[in-house]
């Protein structure tokens, strides 16, 4: 009979790591598939398309995000889990133990930990089809030190943590940044917004839509609408940045787990149990409240323990 495993982590952010660490201390053999750009993330989640991650205990000085999951990997490899590059592409919960359905084989499980975190979503307006990759991205630190944006005018749509953060780092390579902010306020938290206020290269665009953008071959013009009068207005763009929130990566479940009306998994009160026994959520996936590097690894903990309690 094949082998059925006691633990399967899908997703590799902070949420899985720690799940991995946790699991493989606790003797359960875990066995995490990390994704191949699952979602268009790399392995490694969310942080990696980021630059410095100042408030991730233990970093006094900061830490670039790429090399904070490289350590995370270092230390679940050096726990005793195994991991897989690989996305998982569907689960079958319909009985225990469960199945996980991959390319290279499906393998069966007594428990599973979803830590597959968020996507970064896109605004569909005229010419963003056409344009995208070609001036329009949803990932500036990905795409932002790139030729094509040197000292060009840029465009950053969003008013939380990511837009500020995106807003900032670009600065470093436009003539300007502008961020569109659909309403008279910011998401982002007071110390983003007197960042992007200290920044003399970026200049903040309140009650303002993105219309339209044009160009060709590459992104060259925004339209922007200023929402308190209806007014549109032309503008030349180099580059234009999405940052307005994320997805959940839920869709491999195909409705099979209790999630809530936008698509994140709800888990029972303090727990991390989902509507199926033995099946644990974590990380981004399952919260849109504190959505943080170390909120993902706190829940990862929970749900590493709470499959140990289960298997016992
Ligand atoms: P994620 O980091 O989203 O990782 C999930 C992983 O699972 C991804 O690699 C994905 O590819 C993989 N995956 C998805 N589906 C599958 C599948 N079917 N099979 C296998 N693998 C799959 N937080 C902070 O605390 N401090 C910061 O400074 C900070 N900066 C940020 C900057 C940016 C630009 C962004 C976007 C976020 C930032 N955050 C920050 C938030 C933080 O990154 C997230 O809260 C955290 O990464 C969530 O971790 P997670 O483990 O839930 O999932
Ligand atoms: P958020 O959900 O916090 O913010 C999304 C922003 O995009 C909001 O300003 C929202 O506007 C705007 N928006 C959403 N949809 C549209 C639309 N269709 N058109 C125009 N604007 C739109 O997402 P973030 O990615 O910024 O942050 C996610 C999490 O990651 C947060 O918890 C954040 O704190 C964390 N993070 C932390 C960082 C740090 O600590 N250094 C850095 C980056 C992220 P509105 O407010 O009107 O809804």
């Amino acid at each position: 009979m094949a082998t059925v495993e006691n633990v399967v982590i899908i997703g590799s952010g902070p949420a899985g790591h720690t799940a991995a660490i946790y699991a493989a201390r606790a003797v359960l053999n875990p066995v995490m598939y990390e994704g191949f750009m699952a979602g268009g993330v790399a392995a490694g989640g969310q942080l990696t398309t980021t630059t410095e991650v100042e408030n991730f205990p233990g970093f006094p000085s900061g830490i670039e995000g790429p090399a904070l999951m490289q350590l995370m990997r270092e230390q679940s490899i050096k726990s005793g889990a195994r991991i897989v590059t690989e996305t998982v592409e569907s689960v079958d919960l319909s009985e225990a133990p469960y199945e996980v359905r991959l390319a290279s084989g499906n393998i069966r499980t007594k428990t599973i930990i979803i830590a597959t975190g968020a996507t970064a979503k896109r605004l569909d307006v005229t010419g963003t089809d056409r344009l995208w990759q070609r001036g329009i991205s949803a990932c500036a630190v990905c795409d932002g030190a790139l030729p094509v944006f040197r000292d060009k005018p840029l465009f950053v749509v969003g008013g939380g943590d990511t837009a500020a953060e995106e807003a900032t780092y670009l600065s470093r390579f436009g003539s300007s940044v502008t961020m569109l902010v659909r309403r008279d306020v910011m998401q982002a938290s007071k110390a983003m917004q007197q960042r992007v206020a200290d920044n003399q290269k970026v200049i903040v665009r309140w009650s303002s839509t993105l219309e339209e953008v044009r160009g060709d071959p590459l992104l060259s013009e925004v339209v922007v609408r200023d929402v308190a009068s209806g007014d549109t207005e032309t503008l030349p763009a180099g580059g234009l940045f999405f940052a307005i929130g994320h997805q959940p990566n839920t869709e491999f479940l195909d409705g099979q787990l209790e999630m809530d009306d936008t698509g994140y998994l709800r888990t029972s009160g303090a727990s991390t149990a989902t509507s199926k026994p033995g099946v644990f959520a974590c990380g981004d996936v399952q919260d849109k409240v504190y959505r943080q590097a170390v909120t993902a690894a706190g829940t990862g903990c929970m749900a590493a323990l709470e499959a140990e309690r289960f298997l016992s």
